[in-house]
């Protein structure tokens, strides 16, 4: 038998991604994030970021992060266990907490971070998780790490409540068994909500957790931009304590906040937990002060951002309506990520490219990301954007059909 060297190897699969329209490539920005995005030295509107306020270029943002870098440095320098815990760290988790409505946040270097190391910390061997079939990558990885650690796993139809009920009621609590039920808030690839008001009624009733991945709608749903779960006047200010000992919740600060990092908020004690056991907060150095800084301006604009909420609505609004009468599908999405389904993954590069030969850049979608044969336009929207920018869209998507 011949030896195949690994190169070898990995070159015939990426021609096999190639052939499938899988193989992934990545355009560099000549620009800063925001609606207009410069590449190869043409300009292009784009539809493609997460920073659905807007925020991620905002001169107080720029400005916050120029002070904190010299006050504080650019770098934590160790772990926030060892020395890389700064005041700023410290004050952007208290602000992160009362803004989410819980005792207590942990401030995380990555939404992928975040999830890995809560679900791991929570759950290993007996307990049961329970999670939406089209959970983030980030939550499905996590499922595995506890499943590594002897956890089991129960997947159940995205948003189905029934069948939920039917999993909880057929495995039930074993003593000192600990049960998640895990799930996106907005999910990232479809826009649509998770049921939270039915999920939090199943944890109570079936003693299970509820982790709530509100990666898409921290900082866009709810009043002020407090996230999903003020969205479902869920939040704990209103709903007393005994509902804060049921929820973990994960925000990201990459999307609407504009900058990078995420955090987990929950009670005391699950947070002292997270700090103790958390390898994923553990042995990681600490997020930069300047994230820091800049995360503490862009909280005061969140919550002032009403203005730029009503905007992106009536952005949502004015592409739906400019695509109802066409041929293009769009998913029941009441967000600011409003998927255009295409089907097969090369029809979907083509629209992607026809749409880019017209100035405006919007992400094909493929699997493994999303399941086959669902292939995607994504095209997600921000408070930045202009309504004729929508309807340079809309219009060019008439054009393509
Ligand atoms: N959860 C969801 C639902 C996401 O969409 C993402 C990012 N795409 C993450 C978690 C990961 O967050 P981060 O980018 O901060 O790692």
């Amino acid at each position: 038998m011949s030896h195949i060297p690994l190169h070898d190897d990995l070159a015939a699969q990426l021609a096999t991604l190639d052939h499938d329209g899988l193989r992934r490539h990545r355009r560099t920005l000549a620009s800063p994030c925001g609606p207009l995005a410069i590449v190869d030295g043409r300009e292009f509107i784009s539809f493609c970021s997460n920073d659905y306020l807007g925020l991620a270029a905002d001169p107080a943002l720029v400005e916050a992060a120029c002070d904190g870098a010299r006050r504080w440095g650019v770098g934590s320098g160790a772990s926030h266990l060892v020395s890389g815990h700064l005041a700023p760290h410290d004050a952007l988790e208290r602000r992160l907490a009362a803004f989410a409505g819980f005792p207590r946040a942990l401030l995380m270097t990555t939404g992928y971070m975040a999830n890995i190391g809560m679900v791991t910390a929570l759950a290993g061997r007996g307990d049961a998780i329970f999670a939406d079939r089209l959970n983030h990558a980030s939550l499905i990885d996590a499922v595995q790490l506890a499943k590594a650690q002897g956890a089991e796993s129960h997947r159940y139809p995205h948003g189905d409540l029934a069948a939920l009920e039917r999993l909880l009621a057929a495995n039930p609590a074993r003593p000192g068994q600990r049960r998640l039920i895990l799930t996106d808030a907005v999910f990232s690839m479809d826009g649509d909500l998770a049921p939270l008001p039915g999920l939090l009624e199943l944890a109570e009733r079936f003693d299970a957790w509820l982790l709530v991945d509100d990666a898409h709608g921290f900082g866009v749903l709810g009043p002020q931009g407090r996230g999903s779960l003020a969205h479902f006047g869920l939040d704990i200010g209103l709903s007393g304590q005994a509902r804060a000992e049921r929820l973990v919740y994960m925000g990201t600060l990459g999307k609407a906040a504009g900058a990078s990092g995420a955090f987990v908020a929950a009670s005391e004690t699950v947070i002292e937990w997270l700090i103790s056991r958390a390898r994923t907060y553990i042995f990681t150095t600490g997020a930069s002060p300047i994230m820091a800084c800049a995360l503490l301006a862009s909280l005061d604009l969140i919550e002032q951002g009403d203005a730029r909420r009503a905007h992106l609505q009536r952005l949502i609004a004015r592409l739906r309506d400019g695509l109802s009468a066409t041929q293009w599908r769009l998913m029941p999405s009441p967000t600011a990520i409003q998927p255009i389904i295409i089907g097969d993954n090369h029809a979907a590069l083509r629209v992607a490219a026809a749409l880019y030969d017209k100035g405006i850049w919007a992400p094909a979608i493929r699997p493994p990301t999303v399941p086959a044969g669902t292939a995607r336009l994504r095209v997600s929207l921000s408070a930045t954007h202009r309504v004729e920018q929508i309807d340079r869209l809309v219009d060019a998507l008439k054009e393509c059909a």
